[in-house]
């Protein structure tokens, strides 16, 4: 995303004109809306397609220069057509016209392939960020907030198997404090255990020093190849809601969780930066920046990157769309991943946002603890119940989230803004360069 730094004089009509466009890849189809001021005539608007037909200017004013746009792909020949209806039957077929809202939806060019353009879900490890692939043995990892370094360079990356990723993402999304231990019962029932934490007795995953193993969210790594990472609270006769979480001992931000029965540390991509010998690919969504000392390159994803790739693989496994994204209960965000995959282009006389990956999200924030309760606790199958997938996450993950989709939906043209009650976001994803093969 870049933007202008000098927002243009009041007395540029163009400054109240907004464009946005989105490419649904499934249906190949483009749709380009508008936002005028409200009563704003047809005859005002001048909307130019370029020669190559993937970029469009728009104008109210044919005296100042237009808003021109990046279009999500190249549209059809016919889209010349479309966008020229002559302006004295333009307020017939558009309804909102009075509002200041014009929409035009064009084919995609049938020359044009659509990067991707199969099911994403196929291919879990095109929206994964931060896979064993993406890491070396001279990768290292270091507290996102404050710079300390966590885990030096040598070590083995290993993608988890993605039949054992049902069992990592019960762990993180439904991981609450250890139950309380017998003093002579020190080491806990093994089998007690795995009952508790939902994991089978086979497929086991153990951390072992010198390995890390990646899954969506995370990485799992022996307690003994962390740096500046204090030993977990090991009274185990006291044990406490806090006594799991693992934090950075320098800025005590919470970096992960013990995860005893895996015997190491879980710890959240969202907290961490990776250092990496060249640069990164320019498709990553990483943000560099350069240690003016060294020439390694620490790089980090959104939050929101890391949630999206973690709400997609709970899409996959298990069908459902709608989710409760909390960190309390006592707050939080109830999601309808509508799309799952869209491309989005966005712009005014102060920002452009050129073909960005995204989810379209329709959501409600939840602030009644009762209604969360009841919500999570919903019989699924029982008329009128839609099943309702928790995620528990990060309070600040959380909030971030919601800050993400509250900016996406103010940029979004005003009828486009609200469904039937929910309020309407993107959230960009993540989107590894996949070669197309068929
Ligand atoms: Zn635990
Ligand atoms: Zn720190």
């Amino acid at each position: 995303m870049a933007s202008s730094s000098t927002p243009p004089p009041e007395s540029d009509p163009n400054s109240s004109l907004h464009l946005h466009a989105e490419l649904l890849p499934n249906i190949r189809q483009l749709t380009l809306y508008i936002s005028v001021p409200a009563n704003t005539p047809s005859t005002d608007l001048t909307i130019t397609l370029s020669e190559s037909r993937r970029s469009i200017s728009v104008s109210l004013n044919p005296d100042n220069d237009p808003i021109t746009m990046k279009l999500p792909a190249h549209v059809h020949p016919t889209s010349h057509h479309i966008l020229h209806l002559t302006p004295t039957t333009l307020p017939q077929t558009q309804p909102r016209a009075t509002q200041g809202e014009y929409s035009f939806r064009m084919p995609v060019d049938v020359n044009t392939p659509i990067t991707n353009n199969h099911n994403d879900l196929d291919s879990l490890d095109g929206y994964i960020p931060w896979t064993a692939t993406d890491m070396s043995s001279a990768t290292r990892l270091r507290c996102l907030k404050c710079e300390s370094e966590v885990l030096g360079e040598g070590k083995v990356w290993k993608d988890l198997p993605s039949g054992n990723w049902a069992e990592m993402m019960d762990f993180w999304h439904c991981h609450k404090p250890d139950p309380p231990k017998g003093e002579n019962n020190g080491n806990g029932d093994g089998e007690e255990m795995n009952a508790v934490k939902g994991y089978g007795a086979a497929n086991q995953v153990v951390a072992t020093p010198g390995t890390v193993l990646v899954d969506v969210v995370g990485f799992l790594v022996a307690g003994r190849d962390c740096l500046g990472i204090p030993n977990t609270n090991t009274d185990t006769t006291h044990p406490d809601a806090n006594a799991d979480k693992i934090h950075c001992t320098t800025c005590t931000t919470q970096l992960g969780i013990h995860d005893p029965i895996a015997n190491g540390h879980r710890l959240y991509k969202t907290r961490l930066a990776a250092s990496s010998p060249s640069s990164p690919s320019p498709t990553s969504s990483s943000s560099p920046e350069v240690s003016p000392t060294t020439t390694t390159i620490w790089s980090h994803h959104p939050p929101e990157t890391v949630i999206s790739a973690q709400l997609l693989e709970l899409i996959d496994r298990e069908s459902t769309r709608r989710f409760i994204l909390h960190s309390d209960n006592k707050s939080g965000l109830l999601i309808w991943i509508f799309t799952p995959t869209l491309t989005y282009s966005n712009a005014s006389a102060t920002h452009q946002i050129s073909a960005q990956r995204a989810m379209k999200v329709f959501y409600q924030i939840l602030s009644d603890e009762k209604e969360i309760q009841r919500m999570l606790d919903a019989e699924v199958g029982k008329v009128g119940v839609v099943a309702v997938e928790e995620v528990r996450l990060l309070g600040e993950e959380v909030d971030g989230f919601q800050r993400v989709l509250e900016k996406s939906r103010s940029l979004l043209p005003v009828e486009a803004r609200e469904w039937r009650g929910w309020r309407v976001g993107l959230v960009g994803r993540f989107e590894r360069n996949i070669s197309i093969t068929t």
